[in-house]
Order: structure tokens, then sequence, then C-alpha cells
């Protein structure tokens, strides 16, 4: 139940693509001196592959590709490669790893250089990492409001997937397990529901499904796309609308939604606690939408089969 993120180790997979190849894991290196060390100069992309009868798939490939080159384009970073390359490189990376299905990181940040703030001088470096990982919340998460706002668009561009902002998500992070939780909801300045710290949210209220808007200060999730999308499929009607803390309270039943954790059903917001039918498990609506989900991502569903590239072939 809940968090089961706790001191897990990564996996060590065989092969890291950096910079154009492959190399052995344990090369995959970087400079203490590389400017997105010291000011937080990257962006990033989680994905996963899953495993279908047919063989490993990745999951809305182009989608998270397509995320990357816009989370750069937000922070001025030019990519080295294009979509299609990057696209290969990928495939070769789960291919070359043998994975069955896999969690995969891609990272474009400001490397050796210059020192200073100006990361004009400092090469783009990217790297492609696969390697095993289960879901990053488990059901029914403790969910707690952050003493933290998220970071406001004024600031940073909050629909970028750019290292520095994380901060912002491990502080309310940590916050949230130090003091039990499993998981932390953001409000943003305004005090508006934006997202927690690695998934978006959703909450159902009288069969009806509400996730607050990306200029909440959420990201654009391609889970929370592809939810909608499934809901879609259900007959269920969605909205993105502002949502109070309140909202929150008051609901129904509320999910998150992410790459790495899946479609998990939370069982209390600070501490009350959300009556799924059974008590424990996650409502009616969630469970339909966790189902949908997993089958659309192992290839169960002939709708969304564009959804999904074949790691071969
Ligand atoms: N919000 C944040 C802060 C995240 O880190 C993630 C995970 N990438 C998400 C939402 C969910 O996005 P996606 O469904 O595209 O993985």
């Amino acid at each position: 139940m809940g968090h089961l993120g706790k001191e897990r180790p990564v996996e060590e997979a065989k092969f890291i693509w950096m910079d154009g190849g492959l190399v052995p894991w344990g090369e995959a290196r970087v400079h203490v001196l590389s400017h997105a060390l010291h000011y937080g100069t990257a962006v990033f992309e989680g994905t996963r592959a899953f495993e279908t009868p047919d063989g490993p798939v990745v999951f809305r490939l182009d989608d998270h590709l397509g995320r990357l080159r816009r989370s750069a384009r937000m922070i001025g970073l030019k990519l080295p490669y294009t979509e299609e390359e990057l696209r290969a490189a990928t495939l070769e990376t789960v291919a070359a790893n043998g994975q069955a299905s896999c969690y995969i990181r891609h990272l474009a940040h400001r490397g050796y250089g210059e020192m200073g703030i100006s990361a004009r001088g400092c090469p783009t470096a990217l790297s492609i990492a696969s390697w095993s990982w289960g879901p990053l919340l488990g059901a029914g998460v403790r969910l707690m409001t952050s003493s933290w706002r998220r970071n406001d668009h004024t600031v940073v561009p909050t629909a970028a997937k750019a290292t520095g902002p994380y901060l912002n998500s491990v502080l309310a992070k940590h916050e949230a397990l130090d003091a039990g939780y499993d998981e932390a909801v953001l409000l943003n300045a305004a005090g508006h529901v934006s997202e927690c710290t690695g998934a978006n949210i959703f909450v159902v209220r009288d069969g009806l499904l509400l996730t607050p808007p990306s200029n909440a200060g959420a990201l654009d999730g391609i889970t929370q796309d592809t939810v909608e999308r499934l809901a879609a499929d259900l007959g269920l009607r969605t909205l993105r609308q502002e949502l109070l803390r309140s909202d929150l309270y008051a609901a129904d039943e509320i999910f998150l939604c992410g790459t790495g954790a899946g479609v998990v059903h939370v069982s209390s917001i600070d501490r009350r606690e959300l009556s799924g039918e059974g008590g424990e498990g996650p409502g009616p609506v969630t469970a339909r939408l966790a189902d949908a989900y997993d089958a659309a991502v192992h290839g169960r569903d002939e709708r969304h089969r564009d959804w999904l590239t074949p790691v071969s072939g």
C-alpha cells in the first residue's frame, strides 16, 4: 500500500545510450563541473515499455519525445538529435538491454565546458537509460496537501519537464514521507490544486472526472491525456478545471496518474478517508480506468494500437 519508492537501488541494466552510442552501464559518467549539476539546466522524460503478446512496446514514444523537445525549447536548449534519431536510439537501448518491460529515462543536459550562470559555453549532452522499475506508488495512496506551493509560471516554465524546478517536487515529497504520508499534492500560488510531485491528479464527483488544467502549474501529463481518452471510450465525461483543496475533501474518488505511477487510487487526503467500494480498494470509476489503462499499455485495446511502438521491427 502507498509509497513504494523508499530506498530502492536502481536495478542496473547492461547499456546506456550516451551522446551517439551505447556504453556499458557503469561507464555512463559525467564531470562534476557539468553545468546541469550546478544550475539544474536539463530536461528529461520518463517513458515506459510494456510487455504485449507481440513483444515489448514503448508507450506513446512520439508524445514523450515531442514533450522533450518542447521542454528543451522552453528552457532555451537545442537538442543535438532529431526526433527520428532519438526514436531509433530509444528502441536500440531497450533492445540492447533485452528488456520485456522497463522504465526509460531521456535526459538532455548542459554539460562540461564553462562555469558560471550562462550555459552558452556548455555542450548539450543526451543520454537514454532503461531499467526495470516497478510502479512508483502503490495503490491506496495516503496523500497530504503540501505546505510548499507549486512552482509559479511567472518564475519558471512549469510546463517544461526541467530538472531545476523539480527541487519543488523533492521538497514536497520529503515533507510527505517525513510526515508519514505516501505522496504530496501541491497547490499553486492562487491556492488551486496543481498536481502531485510526480503524477497528475483526478477527482471523481458524481461520475464526472475533473483534473486541473496545465495552467494551474501541472505538467501536461501523457497519462492524464491517456486517461481522458479512455474515459471518453467508456462514456465518462472529463473536464479540465480549477480545483480547490476542498474539492479534494468532497471527492467521491481521487486517483493519480503518471508513467511512473500508472493509475492508482488515493485512499485518504490529509488523513480524511475516501471510501471506495469495500473500503480499501479503488472506487468504481477509478477501477474501470485503471483496467482500461492496463489493457491499452499491454496491447489488449485494438482502438489504441497507434500508442504502441514495437521495440524490434
Ligand atoms: N506531473 C509531474 C510533476 C511528473 O513528474 C509526472 C511524471 N512525468 C507527471 C505529472 C505525469 O506525467 P506523464 O503522465 O507524462 O508521465
